[in-house]
């Protein structure tokens, strides 16, 4: 990797200033990383270089055609103040799928790792110390032939950008949702399962939509039969059946059109270490309403990587509204979250061998 450092890199006082500021993409850290490919010469040496603005032509094909995918991962302080990443390598086999799925080019995991790696030992001090804050890492991939022509583009740029993430987990505070009849995130056949801008941008009206109805989020259902829970914003969810050790833990089933998220596939292990029953299943708007009306759901809560696990209370809909719980965290949520914190911070065991160090 070709290395040119920022000069005007922030002091240390400064740059701890701005990681104990909080919040979510506020400040960036000092470098990026960029790495050029194009048909004819294949993947360029990556280079790490103060971070900052880009200049492309107007007629760039993502301005215009929209040839974008991105990853979401974070980077966790450990209990001895090592850095360690959380299963980097499905990020990698993701960024991929997406790629393929938006014909743009897959780039090899050693690759994709060593991006990541390079700038998060190199930044590394603007990663925070606190469980529950972390360094968010957005690796992201634009279309950038020159021309209006539509077509799969002959180059493309990767690039690496990073923010420090504070604990914004307020936990008196579940979070309302609006089931949309009205729109739809992804069709079989469509890019649902790719993660890609153009999904989230034809969501946004969405969004709207929700906080119209007073709702934080929208939840998404299937294209087809219009009655199957897939997703929420951008979060995947989990509803939990019953209460203590005989509680059953389900997830909707991924059928093309939900996003495979990586916090959802571990969280199919968690429960399971913690001695819940898990199931991948079709859930119905009615199974939904239903469950919560008889008492059978007793709790449900959205999962990624930005907010790990938030608790879901009301839901709205043109169906009706019904409330889960009394609106705190559910007891098997809270577990579920404090353990997969505990091994992404270093301060239980890794049984999958999911952490992976860095420095
Ligand atoms: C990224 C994303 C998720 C969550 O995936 P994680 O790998 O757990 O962060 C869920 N749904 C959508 C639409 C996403 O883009």
């Amino acid at each position: 990797m070709k290395i040119t450092l920022n000069p005007h890199a922030k002091d240390n006082a400064t740059r701890n200033a701005l990681v104990a500021e909080g919040g979510f993409g506020k400040h960036y850290t000092d470098h990026m990383v960029v790495c050029e490919w194009s048909e004819k010469d294949g993947w360029a040496e990556p280079e790490l270089i103060p971070y900052g603005p880009l200049s492309l032509d107007p007629a760039t094909a993502v301005f215009h055609y929209g040839q974008e995918i991105f990853e979401g991962m974070k980077a966790y302080r450990q209990p001895d103040g090592s850095i360690s990443l959380f299963r980097p390598e499905a990020n990698a086999k993701r960024f991929a799928n997406s790629a393929k799925r938006l014909a743009l080019p897959e780039m090899p995991e050693a690759l994709f790792l060593e991006t990541v790696e390079t700038l998060v030992k190199q930044d590394a001090g603007w990663v925070p110390n606190k469980v529950g804050e972390s360094l968010y890492i957005r690796p992201f991939m634009i279309a950038t032939e020159v021309g209006l022509g539509v077509r799969p583009s002959n180059k493309a740029t990767y690039i690496l950008i990073a923010t420090p993430a504070g604990a914004y987990f307020d936990p008196s505070k579940a979070v309302s949702v609006w089931i949309s009849t009205e729109y739809v995130r992804a069709a079989q056949g469509g890019t649902g399962e790719a993660k890609c801008g153009g999904n989230y941008a034809a969501s946004l009206v969405a969004q709207k939509a929700a906080a119209k109805e007073g709702c934080d989020q929208v939840v998404w259902i299937d294209a087809k039969e219009r009655k199957w829970i897939e997703e929420m914003g951008g979060m995947n969810l989990y509803f939990v059946k019953g209460k203590g050790a005989d509680a059953t833990v389900i997830t909707p089933m991924l059928t093309g059109t939900l996003l495979p998220g990586i916090t959802r596939d571990s969280i199919l292990s968690v429960a399971k270490d913690l001695g819940y029953k898990v199931e991948e299943v079709m859930l119905s708007v009615d199974d939904w309403r239903d469950g919560v009306a008889s008492g059978e759901i007793t709790e449900i809560f959205a999962c990624g990587t930005a907010a790990v696990v938030s608790p879901v209370g009301s839901a709205k809909s043109a169906m009706g509204t019904w409330v889960t719980g009394d609106g705190q965290p559910g007891v098997i949520t809270m577990q579920i979250r404090n353990h997969l914190l505990a091994i992404q911070h270093g301060t239980t065991a890794d049984t999958h061998n999911w952490v992976h160090k860095v420095c």
